[in-house]
Protein backbone atom coordinates (compact mmCIF):
# COMPACT_ATOMS: atom_id res chain seq x y z
CA UNK A 1 0.00 0.00 0.00
CA UNK A 2 1.53 3.13 -1.16
CA UNK A 3 -0.90 5.65 -0.85
CA UNK A 4 -2.57 7.55 0.99
CA UNK A 5 -6.74 7.15 1.31
CA UNK A 6 -9.50 9.70 2.20
CA UNK A 7 -9.91 7.33 5.64
CA UNK A 8 -6.09 7.87 6.97
CA UNK A 9 -6.02 8.83 10.16
CA UNK A 10 -2.80 9.84 10.79
CA UNK A 11 -3.20 13.15 8.46
CA UNK A 12 -6.26 15.42 7.50
CA UNK A 13 -5.56 16.10 4.15
CA UNK A 14 -5.11 12.15 2.86
CA UNK A 15 -1.95 12.89 1.31
CA UNK A 16 0.66 11.49 3.92
CA UNK A 17 2.47 8.66 2.36
CA UNK A 18 5.53 11.81 1.59
CA UNK A 19 5.60 12.69 4.90
CA UNK A 20 5.57 9.45 6.75
CA UNK A 21 9.09 7.33 7.17
CA UNK A 22 8.56 4.44 4.79
CA UNK A 23 6.75 1.21 5.52
CA UNK A 24 4.59 2.85 8.32
CA UNK A 25 1.74 3.59 6.42
CA UNK A 26 1.42 -0.30 5.25
CA UNK A 27 0.92 -1.17 9.40
CA UNK A 28 -2.21 0.55 8.66
CA UNK A 29 -5.49 -1.43 8.12
CA UNK A 30 -7.34 1.18 6.53
CA UNK A 31 -10.30 -0.93 5.93
CA UNK A 32 -11.27 -1.06 9.40
CA UNK A 33 -12.43 1.87 11.92
CA UNK A 34 -9.96 1.13 14.22
CA UNK A 35 -6.56 -0.01 14.75
CA UNK A 36 -5.35 -2.85 17.03
CA UNK A 37 -2.91 -0.20 19.16
CA UNK A 38 -2.70 0.76 22.20
CA UNK A 39 -2.37 4.13 23.59
CA UNK A 40 -0.30 4.55 27.23
CA UNK A 41 -0.41 8.26 29.01
CA UNK A 42 3.36 8.43 30.10
CA UNK A 43 2.50 10.42 33.33
CA UNK A 44 5.92 12.79 34.11
CA UNK A 45 6.26 15.47 36.75
CA UNK A 46 7.71 18.63 35.48
CA UNK A 47 11.31 17.79 35.14
CA UNK A 48 10.11 14.52 32.76
CA UNK A 49 10.63 12.14 35.20
CA UNK A 50 8.43 8.99 34.16
CA UNK A 51 6.21 8.31 36.98
CA UNK A 52 6.97 4.13 38.27
CA UNK A 53 3.87 2.92 37.71
CA UNK A 54 4.17 3.62 33.90
CA UNK A 55 7.11 1.32 33.61
CA UNK A 56 4.54 -1.99 34.63
CA UNK A 57 1.90 -0.67 32.05
CA UNK A 58 3.96 -0.86 29.02
CA UNK A 59 5.21 -4.20 29.46
CA UNK A 60 1.29 -5.28 30.01
CA UNK A 61 0.54 -3.12 26.67
CA UNK A 62 2.77 -4.97 24.64
CA UNK A 63 2.19 -8.28 26.38
CA UNK A 64 -1.22 -7.99 25.12
CA UNK A 65 -1.19 -5.55 22.11
CA UNK A 66 -2.25 -7.27 19.07
CA UNK A 67 -0.67 -4.25 17.39
CA UNK A 68 1.82 -0.98 18.14
CA UNK A 69 2.26 0.55 21.35
CA UNK A 70 1.99 4.66 21.29
CA UNK A 71 3.07 6.75 24.08
CA UNK A 72 1.51 9.95 24.88
CA UNK A 73 3.59 12.31 27.04
CA UNK A 74 3.43 15.91 28.34
CA UNK A 75 7.23 17.37 28.75
CA UNK A 76 9.33 20.20 27.96
CA UNK A 77 12.36 19.54 25.87
CA UNK A 78 13.91 17.31 28.74
CA UNK A 79 11.45 14.80 28.51
CA UNK A 80 13.83 13.47 25.07
CA UNK A 81 15.73 12.10 27.77
CA UNK A 82 13.31 9.38 28.33
CA UNK A 83 12.80 8.31 25.12
CA UNK A 84 15.46 5.23 24.75
CA UNK A 85 13.86 4.14 28.11
CA UNK A 86 10.24 4.15 26.71
CA UNK A 87 11.04 2.34 23.42
CA UNK A 88 13.25 0.12 25.71
CA UNK A 89 10.28 -0.92 27.23
CA UNK A 90 8.10 -1.56 24.41
CA UNK A 91 6.70 2.14 22.95
CA UNK A 92 6.88 1.92 19.12
CA UNK A 93 5.33 5.59 18.38
CA UNK A 94 6.41 8.43 20.83
CA UNK A 95 4.08 11.58 20.92
CA UNK A 96 5.97 14.14 22.92
CA UNK A 97 3.45 16.94 23.67
CA UNK A 98 5.15 20.22 23.52
CA UNK A 99 3.40 23.50 24.78
CA UNK A 100 6.09 25.47 26.48
CA UNK A 101 3.37 27.44 28.32
CA UNK A 102 2.58 24.61 30.30
CA UNK A 103 4.69 23.63 32.95
CA UNK A 104 2.49 21.16 35.25
CA UNK A 105 -0.48 18.79 35.21
CA UNK A 106 -3.19 20.55 33.53
CA UNK A 107 -6.75 18.17 33.21
CA UNK A 108 -8.66 20.04 30.66
CA UNK A 109 -5.70 20.44 28.42
CA UNK A 110 -4.32 17.10 28.56
CA UNK A 111 -7.68 15.20 27.82
CA UNK A 112 -8.71 17.50 25.34
CA UNK A 113 -4.95 17.17 23.26
CA UNK A 114 -5.09 13.13 23.86
CA UNK A 115 -8.67 13.04 22.88
CA UNK A 116 -7.61 14.59 19.62
CA UNK A 117 -4.87 12.22 19.34
CA UNK A 118 -6.98 9.24 19.57
CA UNK A 119 -9.52 10.73 16.77
CA UNK A 120 -5.83 10.32 14.34
CA UNK A 121 -4.34 7.28 15.61
CA UNK A 122 -7.78 5.55 16.58
CA UNK A 123 -6.28 3.10 19.24
CA UNK A 124 -8.30 -0.02 20.18
CA UNK A 125 -7.17 1.05 24.01
CA UNK A 126 -6.47 3.57 26.05
CA UNK A 127 -4.76 2.36 29.13
CA UNK A 128 -3.97 5.16 32.18
CA UNK A 129 -2.54 4.44 35.55
CA UNK A 130 -4.67 5.19 37.93
CA UNK A 131 -2.53 7.69 40.12
CA UNK A 132 -4.66 10.79 41.23
CA UNK A 133 -3.55 12.37 37.85
CA UNK A 134 -4.63 9.40 35.66
CA UNK A 135 -8.25 9.36 38.27
CA UNK A 136 -9.02 13.00 36.80
CA UNK A 137 -7.27 12.53 33.22
CA UNK A 138 -9.37 9.55 32.09
CA UNK A 139 -12.67 10.33 32.72
CA UNK A 140 -12.37 13.75 31.04
CA UNK A 141 -10.99 11.69 28.04
CA UNK A 142 -13.72 9.11 28.06
CA UNK A 143 -16.22 12.10 28.04
CA UNK A 144 -14.84 14.03 25.37
CA UNK A 145 -14.14 10.54 23.08
CA UNK A 146 -18.04 9.52 23.87
CA UNK A 147 -16.55 6.38 25.24
CA UNK A 148 -16.69 4.06 28.39
CA UNK A 149 -13.91 3.95 31.18
CA UNK A 150 -13.43 0.83 33.50
CA UNK A 151 -11.16 2.23 36.43
CA UNK A 152 -8.97 0.96 39.05
CA UNK A 153 -8.51 -2.45 36.88
CA UNK A 154 -5.87 -5.09 38.61
CA UNK A 155 -6.13 -7.08 35.57
CA UNK A 156 -6.14 -6.96 31.80
CA UNK A 157 -6.28 -9.37 29.28
CA UNK A 158 -7.01 -8.94 25.79
CA UNK A 159 -8.00 -11.27 22.72
CA UNK A 160 -6.69 -9.45 19.79
CA UNK A 161 -8.29 -6.14 20.01
CA UNK A 162 -11.19 -6.75 22.35
CA UNK A 163 -9.99 -5.42 26.39
CA UNK A 164 -10.84 -8.07 28.96
CA UNK A 165 -10.62 -5.92 31.87
CA UNK A 166 -11.18 -7.22 35.65
CA UNK A 167 -11.46 -4.88 38.73
CA UNK A 168 -12.69 -5.36 42.45
CA UNK A 169 -16.32 -4.96 43.12
CA UNK A 170 -18.90 -5.00 45.76
CA UNK A 171 -16.16 -3.43 48.28
CA UNK A 172 -13.29 -6.01 47.09
CA UNK A 173 -15.83 -9.04 47.80
CA UNK A 174 -15.84 -10.06 44.02
CA UNK A 175 -13.58 -9.57 40.63
CA UNK A 176 -15.91 -8.22 38.07
CA UNK A 177 -15.11 -8.70 34.58
CA UNK A 178 -15.72 -6.22 31.91
CA UNK A 179 -16.03 -5.90 27.96
CA UNK A 180 -17.11 -2.70 26.05
CA UNK A 181 -18.18 -2.52 22.58
CA UNK A 182 -16.99 0.84 22.34
CA UNK A 183 -14.16 1.97 21.29
CA UNK A 184 -11.34 3.23 22.00
CA UNK A 185 -11.88 0.82 25.15
CA UNK A 186 -10.47 2.85 28.38
CA UNK A 187 -9.02 1.54 31.70
CA UNK A 188 -7.06 2.67 34.22
CA UNK A 189 -4.94 0.29 36.14
CA UNK A 190 -4.00 0.69 39.68
CA UNK A 191 -0.34 1.23 40.37
CA UNK A 192 2.02 -1.33 41.12
CA UNK A 193 -0.72 -4.09 39.42
CA UNK A 194 1.88 -4.90 36.80
CA UNK A 195 5.18 -6.00 37.26
CA UNK A 196 7.67 -4.15 35.91
CA UNK A 197 9.17 -5.88 32.88
CA UNK A 198 13.32 -6.58 31.48
CA UNK A 199 13.64 -3.43 29.25
CA UNK A 200 15.01 -4.40 25.77
CA UNK A 201 18.42 -2.17 25.66
CA UNK A 202 18.58 -0.83 22.59
CA UNK A 203 15.41 -1.29 20.96
CA UNK A 204 14.36 1.44 18.38
CA UNK A 205 11.10 3.29 18.12
CA UNK A 206 9.56 6.68 16.84
CA UNK A 207 9.30 9.83 18.61
CA UNK A 208 7.02 12.98 16.91
CA UNK A 209 7.03 16.40 18.74
CA UNK A 210 3.15 17.21 18.65
CA UNK A 211 2.34 20.78 19.56
CA UNK A 212 -1.33 21.08 21.65
CA UNK A 213 -3.55 24.12 22.82
CA UNK A 214 -4.15 25.00 25.93
CA UNK A 215 -7.83 24.62 27.20
CA UNK A 216 -9.07 27.24 29.64
CA UNK A 217 -11.81 25.98 32.10
CA UNK A 218 -15.24 27.73 32.15
CA UNK A 219 -15.36 28.52 35.50
CA UNK A 220 -13.23 26.77 38.94
CA UNK A 221 -15.45 25.96 41.52
CA UNK A 222 -12.89 24.54 43.81
CA UNK A 223 -9.56 23.73 43.91
CA UNK A 224 -7.76 20.47 45.76
CA UNK A 225 -4.03 21.71 46.11
CA UNK A 226 -2.03 19.06 47.58
CA UNK A 227 0.09 20.13 50.83
CA UNK A 228 3.29 19.46 51.07
CA UNK A 229 4.06 16.29 52.46
CA UNK A 230 1.58 14.19 50.73
CA UNK A 231 3.95 11.90 48.91
CA UNK A 232 2.44 9.45 50.28
CA UNK A 233 3.30 6.72 47.56
CA UNK A 234 7.06 6.32 48.70
CA UNK A 235 6.97 7.37 52.05
CA UNK A 236 8.75 5.68 55.15
CA UNK A 237 6.52 7.01 57.25
CA UNK A 238 2.98 7.77 57.45
CA UNK A 239 0.68 9.98 59.68
CA UNK A 240 -2.26 8.55 59.13
CA UNK A 241 -6.12 10.90 59.79
CA UNK A 242 -9.47 9.30 60.20
CA UNK A 243 -12.57 10.47 61.13
CA UNK A 244 -11.94 9.71 64.28
CA UNK A 245 -10.44 13.34 64.20
CA UNK A 246 -12.56 15.75 65.80
CA UNK A 247 -10.84 19.07 65.95
CA UNK A 248 -9.53 20.34 62.24
CA UNK A 249 -6.40 21.94 64.16
CA UNK A 250 -5.04 18.19 64.34
CA UNK A 251 -4.55 18.42 60.44
CA UNK A 252 -2.13 21.06 61.26
CA UNK A 253 -0.44 19.44 64.09
CA UNK A 254 -0.11 16.51 61.62
CA UNK A 255 1.80 17.98 59.33
CA UNK A 256 3.77 19.66 62.01
CA UNK A 257 4.31 16.56 63.45
CA UNK A 258 5.87 14.65 60.14
CA UNK A 259 8.00 17.51 59.63
CA UNK A 260 9.69 16.61 62.58
CA UNK A 261 9.88 13.14 62.00
CA UNK A 262 10.59 12.52 58.42
CA UNK A 263 6.96 11.32 57.49
CA UNK A 264 4.16 11.97 55.32
CA UNK A 265 0.53 12.38 56.60
CA UNK A 266 -1.97 10.36 54.85
CA UNK A 267 -5.78 10.19 55.86
CA UNK A 268 -9.04 8.02 55.16
CA UNK A 269 -11.81 7.91 52.77
CA UNK A 270 -13.90 9.53 55.18
CA UNK A 271 -11.40 12.61 55.75
CA UNK A 272 -10.81 13.42 52.43
CA UNK A 273 -14.72 13.39 52.21
CA UNK A 274 -14.90 15.94 54.94
CA UNK A 275 -12.75 18.14 52.86
CA UNK A 276 -9.99 18.28 55.61
CA UNK A 277 -7.71 16.45 53.56
CA UNK A 278 -6.79 16.70 49.45
CA UNK A 279 -7.69 13.45 47.96
CA UNK A 280 -4.46 12.44 46.81
CA UNK A 281 -3.75 11.87 50.09
CA UNK A 282 -6.64 9.02 50.29
CA UNK A 283 -5.27 5.60 50.85
CA UNK A 284 -7.49 2.33 50.32
CA UNK A 285 -9.25 0.82 47.42
CA UNK A 286 -10.17 3.84 45.74
CA UNK A 287 -7.14 6.09 46.90
CA UNK A 288 -3.52 5.22 47.06
CA UNK A 289 -2.09 2.24 47.76
CA UNK A 290 1.34 2.28 50.30
CA UNK A 291 3.27 0.82 51.94
CA UNK A 292 5.44 2.33 54.66
CA UNK A 293 7.78 0.62 57.39
CA UNK A 294 5.30 2.54 59.84
CA UNK A 295 1.82 3.89 59.78
CA UNK A 296 0.29 5.81 62.44
CA UNK A 297 -3.77 5.67 62.52
CA UNK A 298 -5.29 7.88 64.47
CA UNK A 299 -8.78 7.59 63.98
CA UNK A 300 -9.08 4.67 61.48
CA UNK A 301 -11.50 2.66 61.91
CA UNK A 302 -9.70 -0.07 59.18
CA UNK A 303 -12.52 -1.10 56.74
CA UNK A 304 -11.72 -3.52 54.48
CA UNK A 305 -11.78 -0.68 51.80
CA UNK A 306 -9.41 1.64 53.40
CA UNK A 307 -6.88 -2.07 54.53
CA UNK A 308 -7.08 -3.06 50.79
CA UNK A 309 -4.77 0.22 50.11
CA UNK A 310 -2.45 -0.57 52.95
CA UNK A 311 0.75 -2.40 52.97
CA UNK A 312 2.75 -1.27 55.81
CA UNK A 313 5.36 -3.43 58.04
CA UNK A 314 3.93 -1.67 61.17
CA UNK A 315 0.60 -0.13 61.94
CA UNK A 316 0.59 1.89 65.27
CA UNK A 317 -3.53 2.71 65.65
CA UNK A 318 -5.12 5.06 68.22
CA UNK A 319 -8.57 4.46 68.87
CA UNK A 320 -10.87 5.03 71.30
CA UNK A 321 -12.46 2.21 70.75
CA UNK A 322 -10.23 -1.21 71.61
CA UNK A 323 -12.66 -3.36 69.22
CA UNK A 324 -11.86 -1.15 66.28
CA UNK A 325 -10.94 -3.43 63.19
CA UNK A 326 -7.70 -1.72 62.81
CA UNK A 327 -6.53 -2.93 66.07
CA UNK A 328 -6.47 -6.54 65.02
CA UNK A 329 -3.79 -6.02 62.02
CA UNK A 330 -1.87 -3.59 64.56
CA UNK A 331 1.61 -3.83 65.78
CA UNK A 332 0.61 -1.86 69.13
CA UNK A 333 -2.70 -0.46 69.87
CA UNK A 334 -3.32 2.66 72.14
CA UNK A 335 -7.03 3.18 73.15
CA UNK A 336 -7.47 7.00 73.76
CA UNK A 337 -8.50 10.41 72.37
CA UNK A 338 -6.79 10.91 68.46
CA UNK A 339 -6.98 14.91 68.66
CA UNK A 340 -5.58 14.84 72.38
CA UNK A 341 -2.59 12.43 71.81
CA UNK A 342 -1.22 13.13 68.61
CA UNK A 343 -1.34 17.15 70.36
CA UNK A 344 0.75 15.10 73.18
CA UNK A 345 3.12 13.58 70.93
CA UNK A 346 4.17 16.58 68.94
CA UNK A 347 4.79 18.40 72.11
CA UNK A 348 7.41 15.81 73.26
CA UNK A 349 8.60 15.37 69.48
C1 LIG B 1 -16.41 1.40 46.86
C2 LIG B 1 -15.82 1.97 48.11
C3 LIG B 1 -14.51 2.41 48.09
C4 LIG B 1 -13.93 2.94 49.25
N1 LIG B 1 -12.63 3.35 49.21
C5 LIG B 1 -12.05 3.78 50.34
C6 LIG B 1 -10.67 4.15 50.36
O1 LIG B 1 -9.98 4.15 49.36
N2 LIG B 1 -10.13 4.55 51.55
C7 LIG B 1 -10.85 4.61 52.71
O2 LIG B 1 -10.28 4.99 53.75
N3 LIG B 1 -12.15 4.30 52.69
C8 LIG B 1 -12.78 3.89 51.57
N4 LIG B 1 -14.09 3.61 51.58
C9 LIG B 1 -14.87 3.96 52.78
C10 LIG B 1 -14.72 2.95 53.89
O3 LIG B 1 -15.73 1.96 53.75
C11 LIG B 1 -14.94 3.64 55.27
O4 LIG B 1 -16.17 4.30 55.27
C12 LIG B 1 -13.84 4.64 55.62
O5 LIG B 1 -12.58 4.05 55.49
C13 LIG B 1 -14.04 5.07 57.07
O6 LIG B 1 -13.07 6.00 57.41
P1 LIG B 1 -12.64 6.18 58.93
O7 LIG B 1 -12.17 4.89 59.47
O8 LIG B 1 -11.74 7.34 59.00
O9 LIG B 1 -14.02 6.65 59.60
P2 LIG B 1 -15.05 5.92 60.54
O10 LIG B 1 -15.55 4.67 59.96
O11 LIG B 1 -16.05 6.95 60.92
O12 LIG B 1 -14.19 5.51 61.80
C14 LIG B 1 -13.69 6.43 62.72
C15 LIG B 1 -12.88 5.67 63.76
O13 LIG B 1 -12.39 6.62 64.69
C16 LIG B 1 -12.67 6.16 65.99
N5 LIG B 1 -12.88 7.36 66.82
C17 LIG B 1 -13.99 8.15 66.91
N6 LIG B 1 -13.75 9.19 67.72
C18 LIG B 1 -12.47 9.05 68.15
C19 LIG B 1 -11.63 9.81 69.01
N7 LIG B 1 -12.07 10.93 69.59
N8 LIG B 1 -10.37 9.38 69.21
C20 LIG B 1 -9.90 8.22 68.66
N9 LIG B 1 -10.66 7.46 67.83
C21 LIG B 1 -11.92 7.88 67.59
C22 LIG B 1 -13.88 5.28 65.89
O14 LIG B 1 -13.88 4.32 66.94
C23 LIG B 1 -13.68 4.64 64.54
O15 LIG B 1 -12.93 3.44 64.64
C24 LIG B 1 -14.70 3.07 50.44
C25 LIG B 1 -16.01 2.63 50.45
C26 LIG B 1 -16.56 2.10 49.31
C27 LIG B 1 -17.98 1.62 49.36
Amino acid sequence: MSNCSGSCSTCEDGNCSSRLPPGMLAQYDLEQDVSDDILVFIESDSDGNVHPSVIGLLGKARQISSGRVFGVMFAGAEGRQQYDMLFSYGIDTLYHMRNPSVKDFQPLTFAEAIADLSKRITPASILISATPYGRELAPLIAAKLDTGLTADCTRLEAEGRRLIMSRPALGGNIEATIETDRFPQMATVRPGTFPDPEPEVGRKGTAISRPYQIVSPKEIISADVPSPGTDIGSAKILISLGNGIRKRSSVENAYRLAERIGASVSCSRALADKGWMPRSAQVGQSGKTVSPDLYIAFGISGAVQHLAGLRAKRIISVNRDRNAPINSVAYKAIVGDADAILESVLRQA
